[in-house]
């Protein structure tokens, strides 16, 4: 599998996951503390009603995972395959990026630096 399929093969596991039938993914979660005689957590709410949530536990763990929350990674992957779908190689020559120039502004090689970088921050393992 070249760099690009794996790359946008692992977008699409992510956007699968962050559409699990049981959340709401096109709303954020919310941060909420509760505290009370015996309790004292951290809690996601991942509904607007509050009728979902997930606890966290230490202390910062739910700053986390809500900015982590599905629309979050939704938008993000949107704006990540936005840009590899920018970087093909060129028609006639499949070595090159049809994107990406050097600093002479010559045509950088495939896999170009911002598929490579983005493969490594996504699937890593590469370099
Ligand atoms: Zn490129």
């Amino acid at each position: 599998m070249d760099l690009k399929a794996e790359l946008l093969a692992e977008l699409d596991r992510l956007e699968t996951l962050a559409r699990h039938p049981d959340v709401q993914y096109t709303l954020p979660w919310r941060q909420g503390n509760v505290r009370g005689p015996g309790y004292d957590c951290e809690l996601i709410y991942t509904h607007p009603d509050e009728s979902g949530f997930i606890q966290a536990d230490p202390e910062g763990v739910a700053a986390h995972i809500a900015s982590h929350d599905p629309s979050a990674t939704l938008r993000r992957i949107a704006g990540i395959r936005a840009v590899v779908e920018l970087h093909e190689t060129t028609g006639d020559r499949d070595h090159l990026c049809g994107q990406c120039r050097d600093v002479l502004g010559d045509c950088e090689t495939w896999p170009c630096p911002t598929i490579l970088a983005l493969h490594e921050g996504f699937c890593g393992g590469y370099r």
